[in-house]
């Protein structure tokens, strides 16, 4: 893989494709507006990070990395009921491991606290926040509807002492979790709901993974996002479209505190992926609820599970690169990563046979306990890969799906009577078909042309299919596991009912499956092309003599060839 693996800003200057992001910044340099482009990627460390937010990460870094600027990596952490450690360590591996480097830019909202509950006193002084009495349900019934006003809290026209008071307190852990907030005082009639007095102090009673027992009270997102953004000098606070209706309240936030910088938001699409839920919340629920192994599952979208399934970093920076940067939500086909995917792995992954669903073949003119070694090339466009030797011997395994007894007419690999290649080998014909009591099939009787070998005859005769193949004796048995979708609809609700739409087919695990000797040891993580299957990786599950096999992606699109035939079938 080597030089592809990386993402540094250099090389992605050159690439990188315009869009509305990248001319907002260039045009803010170019004005004089900025001096140095600084981003941030700000995720809560409350679940494992996905593959939408290696859009944002993609799009953070980039445009620091392209513009000369830098990118800061900051946890929002400011709901410490939710948050964990695990998912911070992972959330930091994961940004590295998808090719970005923070440098000495690590921050924490946490950090900010202290800053933070000082912005809030000077709110209270100013008159433009109060502590409300009011309970969580009556704040909510109290705010009014995108068509009416909201109402006044009765506690809005609290005097400053009494607030300031109430706000130590709240600190202090005087209150019951939810007994009373901090909201800011701006207008209840406002069109914007998030204007409405938001809420920017909570009680929340919970040990923080970085400040312990110091703090009783958190600020909301909305308080703590912006004043972050302006302590740490960020210019342009880049977030998906949800936020949009928030700017008014970050402007407002930093225009009526007296905050170091004056940092700007601007929104983009986020994605959504077909038969994908990229939702923490219902993510939490399938690894909770173990419809799912866990968070790097090979059939999750996160980036734990991507890696896990064998997906290289670099194929997602392509992906993202491909989708672009819009204003518009729409769906994106998960066909598209399969072909980031498959573009990336074509050119770096290594050739190795395996048979998933084995068949014996015994070639009856081929001398007992005889063998040879065959070379095989290790990649058909890379010389430099080299080559290895196969064995060839008289009892082989093949892929079960390449025999048909009856064949229909299209089907042109092995059947009664008929002569296939055996890819680097030679030309073989199906002589005899055994059977067990049950009539299944379990063994074929054929025959091998020993002038044929390498795979083409002197006499210029053609066989229409070249299948794989493996030796007998020295295949290693491993296991195979074929993921599909996780979702079986292509926009599968993001709500509670999302259990409905699981499909139930999303692993098939293949456990009598055979690989050539030289997978016996491949490295985790490793891609190799399963000639004709697809590309494939060991799994971690694996253990000495018995490796496990994920399979990242078929080698062409036929998930999407099946849509298709259901399409045209009506
Ligand atoms: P929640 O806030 O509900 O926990 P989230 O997915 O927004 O979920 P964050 O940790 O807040 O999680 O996200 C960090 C950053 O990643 C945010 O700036 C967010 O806008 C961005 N992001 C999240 N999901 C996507 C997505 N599907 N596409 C693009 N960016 C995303
Ligand atoms: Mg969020």
């Amino acid at each position: 893989m080597g030089q592809d693996d990386k993402a540094s800003g250099g090389a992605a200057a050159t690439e990188a494709g315009r869009d509305f992001i990248r001319d907002i910044v260039h045009a803010d340099l170019a004005a004089g507006r900025v001096k140095e482009v600084v981003t941030r990627f700000p995720p809560e460390p409350n679940g494992y990070l996905h593959i939408g937010h290696a859009k944002s990460i993609c799009l953070n870094f980039g445009v620091a990395g392209e513009f000369g600027g830098r990118c800061h990596l900051r946890f929002d952490d400011t709901n410490p009921a939710r948050e964990e450690q695990e998912y911070i360590d992972a959330i930091e591996r994961d940004v590295r491991w998808l090719g970005f480097d923070w440098g000495k830019h690590l921050y924490h909202a946490s950090d900010y606290f202290e800053r933070l509950y000082g912005w809030a006193e000077d709110l209270i002084r100013a008159g433009l926040a109060y502590v409300d009495d009011q309970s969580p349900d009556q704040i909510r019934e109290n705010r009014g509807t995108l068509t009416e006003p909201g109402k006044n809290s009765p506690y809005r026209e609290r005097g400053v002492e009494e607030n300031l008071d109430l706000f130590r307190r709240m600190r202090a852990g005087e209150f019951e979790n939810g007994a009373r907030v901090l909201r800011a005082r701006i207008d209840m009639a406002s069109g914007n709901i998030n204007l409405r007095d938001p809420v920017l102090y909570r009680i929340i009673n919970a040990p923080h993974p970085r400040t312990g027992d110091t703090w009783k009270i958190y600020p909301s997102y909305d308080f703590a996002h912006g004043q972050s953004d302006a302590i740490e000098g960020i210019t342009h606070s880049i977030c998906t479209l949800e936020f949009e209706d928030h700017r008014p309240l970050y402007d407002w936030l930093i225009e009526h505190l007296d905050v170091p910088s004056r940092p700007r938001q601007y929104e983009f699409a986020r994605l959504n992926l077909s038969h994908t839920v990229l939702s923490k919340r219902v993510l939490t629920l399938l690894v909770r609820d173990g419809h799912v192994s866990g968070w790097d599952d090979p059939r999750m979208p996160t980036l734990a599970g991507l890696r896990r399934r064998g997906v290289p970093p670099a194929a997602i920076r392509d992906f993202v690169k491909r989708i672009g940067v819009a204003k518009a939500n729409s769906l994106v086909d998960v066909g598209m990563l399969e072909f980031s995917i498959r573009e990336q792995l074509n050119r770096t992954a290594l050739r190795r046979m395996a048979v998933l669903r084995p068949l014996k073949l015994v070639i009856e003119n081929y001398p007992e306990g005889q063998t040879e070694e065959l070379d095989a090339v290790n990649h058909p466009d890379d010389p430099a890969a080299g080559s290895r030797k196969l064995t060839f011997s008289r009892e082989l395994f093949i892929e079960r799906d390449d025999f048909m007894e009856d064949p229909p007419k299209k089907f042109f690999r092995l059947a009664p009577g008929r002569e296939v290649r055996l890819r680097y080998a030679y030309f073989v014909t199906c002589r005899e078909v055994v059977r067990n009591a049950e009539g299944e099939v379990t063994e074929l009787r054929g025959s091998y042309d020993p002038a044929t070998k390498g795979g083409n005859a002197p006499d210029g005769r053609k066989v229409k299919a070249t299948i794989h193949w493996l030796s007998a004796a020295d295949a290693v048995p491993a296991e195979v596991r074929l993921y599909n979708p996780l979702f079986a609809s292509p926009d599968p609700a993001g709500g509670e009912s999302f259990a409905a739409d699981l499909n139930p087919a999303s692993v098939e695990v293949l456990s009598e499956a055979r690989v050539e000797p030289a997978l016996a040891d491949a490295r985790e993580g490793e891609p190799v092309q399963f000639e004709r299957q697809g590309y494939f990786c060991r799994d971690r599950d694996s253990s000495p003599g018995r490796p496990v096999f994920n399979r990242t992606v078929g080698l062409r699109d036929s998930f999407a060839r099946d849509l298709a035939k259901e399409k045209a079938r009506g």
